[in-house]
């Protein structure tokens, strides 16, 4: 009771904790109607095979402004797994890139789909991509899903049951942000993945010589174990050569390509 007593006025007049709140509460009612007015629109980043320039694939990132209101994923996409909607924008956005991929005429590399750190252990998120998929008549194939290392270091049943079907089904799995997260390597020993994407905080200190090992010794044990690798953040040329000079063979950044109007790239 003392104790309560003592922190709760004190929390509560925290002027910056209490504009924190505000925007939290803001942003959680403006997403909840933006999701149901399909008001978020979906960009397409180029995946490129370093060898020849060749785009391998797509990243699909949401982009959010109405108006005056513009605000990056980075801020909302943790707002929404924290109020619970994290699994409603996954399948706003898995439903949108798939409806887009249906009406494409042209054949497409695959696009990758961010998927939420919750929703990836939720039993229902294989049924849910599998019946997306025959819906709008998709093979496997036409998507790949990035989850971040936190998933699968808590190794819930679920989140492994679900990495399982998926591969099983075709679909391939890409860690995120690989390296950043709070987590131990040994996820890396039992779970069945395909590709690790080097964060972009590694690939802007290439050109220091403790960043250049660090980047080497990630790729060689990703070739000893069997993943790909694909490198995010590439903006300049020096950092694709050296990339490319170590072996890497997919990246990803300003330099090779920007998110694009998901419109513009599949007609
Ligand atoms: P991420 O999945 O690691 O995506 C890469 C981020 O790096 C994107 O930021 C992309 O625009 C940015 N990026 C790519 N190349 C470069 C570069 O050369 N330089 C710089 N400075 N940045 C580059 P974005 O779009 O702001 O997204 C931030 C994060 O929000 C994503 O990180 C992802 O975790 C999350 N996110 C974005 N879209 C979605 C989505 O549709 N669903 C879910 N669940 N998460 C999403
Ligand atoms: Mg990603
Ligand atoms: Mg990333
Ligand atoms: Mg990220």
């Amino acid at each position: 009771m003392t104790r309560n007593n003592s922190d709760l006025p004190v929390r509560f007049y925290n002027p910056n904790q209490q504009a924190k709140m505000t925007r939290f509460l803001d942003i959680e009612e403006r997403l909840r109607l933006a999701l149901q007015e399909d008001k978020i629109d979906i960009h397409l980043q180029p995946k490129v095979a370093l060898r020849n320039d060749q785009v391998v694939g797509y990243e699909a990132l949401a982009r959010w402004q109405e108006g005056e209101f513009a605000i990056s994923p980075a801020e909302f996409i943790p707002v929404a797994e924290a109020c619970g909607l994290g699994r409603d924008f996954d399948r706003y956005v898995i439903k949108k890139v798939f409806a887009a991929l249906a009406r494409s005429k042209t054949p497409l590399p695959p696009v990758a789909i961010n998927i939420t750190a919750q929703h990836f252990g939720h039993p229902n998120l294989f049924e849910f991509i599998h019946e997306a998929l025959q819906e709008f008549e998709l093979p496997a194939s036409a998507i790949v899903l990035e989850i971040t290392e936190g998933v699968l270091v808590d190794r819930v049943p679920t989140t492994l049951e679900n990495i399982t079907n998926l591969r099983a089904s075709g679909i391939k799995i890409h860690i995120d942000d690989f390296g950043t997260g709070y987590s131990s390597l040994g996820y890396l020993m039992d779970l069945p993945i395909d590709v690790i994407k080097i964060d972009k905080i590694f690939v802007d200190r290439l050109e220091e010589e403790r960043g250049r090992h660090l980047v080497e010794g990630i790729i060689a044990m990703a070739k000893a174990m069997d993943f790909e690798v694909i490198a995010e953040g590439i903006e300049t040329a020096i950092q694709k050569d050296l990339l490319k000079a170590m072996g890497c063979c997919v990246g990803q950044g300003y330099f090779h390509g920007k998110p694009q109007p998901m419109f513009s790239v599949i007609m």
